[in-house]
């Protein structure tokens, strides 16, 4: 078995040490004796299709978003959508989570048509909505650090990724984090969010393998180290004032 991951965009969304979430994919697949390929394809680079299994999209600012639009236009946009749309893999952070979906409006009025693959938008307010958060999910509690000017709406084609425990999540106000469609999972969790957070991780995993073999199953790790950290984060974040 081998998965073949592509890093969308690393030269332009790379805040946070979110490329720590491909080494946690490629760890974690290698733990297990299973074969990744990692393949990074900044701007200027065409995504072929069939060529991967698995896609990461990383975080940043309004302004790196903006940078994004030529390439996207340039045919990358309309195969990322057709790639989500036949239940590939993909993992997108905050900046790249809000370019999945329909639009977004910065807070200084500026509106941008995004991809349009997940029935969501994303209006940015002047008030930033940061700190450590942590929230629920069919994978247990996931933990991380947001930091988002955009409040980002579901539309009632995507479920939420999973239910505030603590911090702003989606927007602040309804509750929900992150969006799910299809193999498509998104979050504003940064951090990066995959090491702390091995079930999700291994979620995601499964699901790109199930979607390229048919059925998987991935072995339980030792990894005692990776769930003490997430329950030692969680602990502090959910005990904080
Ligand atoms: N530009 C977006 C916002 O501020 C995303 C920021 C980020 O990726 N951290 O809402």
């Amino acid at each position: 078995m081998e998965l073949r991951i592509c890093h969308l965009y690393p030269d332009v969304l790379n805040l946070y040490g979110d490329r720590g979430n491909v080494l946690a994919f490629k760890k974690r697949l290698a733990w297990r004796g299973i074969g990744c390929a990692v393949t990074e394809l900044p701007i200027g680079e065409k995504l072929v299709p069939g060529r991967f299994d698995l896609f990461f999209i990383g975080g940043g600012q309004d302004f790196e978003q903006g940078l994004l639009m030529d390439d996207l236009r340039s045919g990358k946009g309309a195969e990322i959508k057709s790639a989500v749309e036949d239940g590939l893999a993909f993992l997108a952070v905050c900046g790249g989570y809000q370019l999945m979906g329909r639009s977004y409006e910065t807070h200084t009025g500026e509106k941008y048509a995004y991809l349009g693959a997940l029935d969501l938008e994303t209006v940015g307010a002047k008030e930033r909505m940061i700190g450590n958060f942590a929230f629920d999910t069919e994978f247990g509690p996931v933990v991380g650090f947001e930091n988002h000017s955009g409040r980002t709406s579901l539309g009632p084609g995507v479920r939420p990724l999973g239910h505030v425990i603590r911090g702003y999540g989606n927007n602040g106000s309804d509750g929900t984090e992150g969006a799910r469609y299809l193999n498509t999972f998104c979050t504003y969790s940064h951090g990066p969010v995959l090491p702390k957070n091995p079930a999700l991780c291994d979620g995601i995993l499964l699901a790109a393998l199930e979607r390229k073999y048919g059925a998987a199953s991935l072995e339980p790790l030792d990894d005692f180290a990776e769930r003490e950290a997430h329950e030692s984060v969680l602990k502090m974040i959910t005990n904080a004032g």
